[in-house]
Parts: C-alpha cells; structure tokens; sequence
C-alpha cells in the first residue's frame, strides 16, 4: 500500500466514476472495488465484481473512462468481440489510441512490464 492519502481519496473518486458509467450504460456490477491490482488496471470476474487498479486514480479521466468503460462491458460481453468493439467505439470513440497507450494491459493477462 501507498503512504499517506490526501482527503479527496482519488480512489473513491474512480469508485465513483465506475459507478456513475455502469448507471449511464445500464450495467449492474455485483460490486465496484479499487485495489492494489498489479500490472493490470482492471478485472471483471464472472461473479460480476469488477475491480479497478488503485494506480488509476492517478491517470488521466479520458484513460479511466476507457478502462472502466472496458471492465463495465465486460459485464455483457465477456469476450473482446465485434460487439464489445462497436460498443466501445460508442461509448469512448478514440479507445484505440488510449489503449495504445497504456503501459500495462487493461486486465487478466499478466502484465509484461
Ligand atoms: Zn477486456
């Protein structure tokens, strides 16, 4: 775990904001949960949990938009297929470039760096 934490909690924020996406989207995850995640920025386990990296609080709002807004359809698509694709280019259009620049893979393959 990281040190001190200022009294905005950016962790609680991105809860925040995952939950406002999965209203906006229609999604109903079990649970939101912000935790350490190591070399990946987000899961969604077929219970319906799906958890964010704690480390993305500190990235930019579009990446996290693009990673929550991932994690979320997953809920709905488990693959990345045609459909997961169109609605992701709905929903965040210039996923493709974000992805691109992530440093770590968004979810369950272990990250390489
Ligand atoms: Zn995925």
């Amino acid at each position: 775990m990281r040190g001190t934490r200022s009294s905005l909690y950016p962790e609680q924020q991105l809860r925040r904001r995952a939950m406002g996406w999965a209203v906006k989207l229609k999604l109903r995850p079990q649970r939101v949960l912000v935790e350490r995640l190591p070399g990946k920025w987000g899961s969604c386990a077929p219970d319906g949990v799906v958890t964010f990296a704690e480390d993305l609080a500190n990235e930019g709002k579009d990446f996290q938009d693009y990673v929550i807004v991932h994690e979320l359809l997953h809920l709905r698509y488990r693959d990345h297929g045609k459909q997961f694709k169109a609605m992701m280019t709905a929903v965040v259009p210039n996923w493709r470039e974000l992805e691109q620049a992530s440093r770590h893979s968004t979810e369950r393959q272990a990250g390489t760096d």
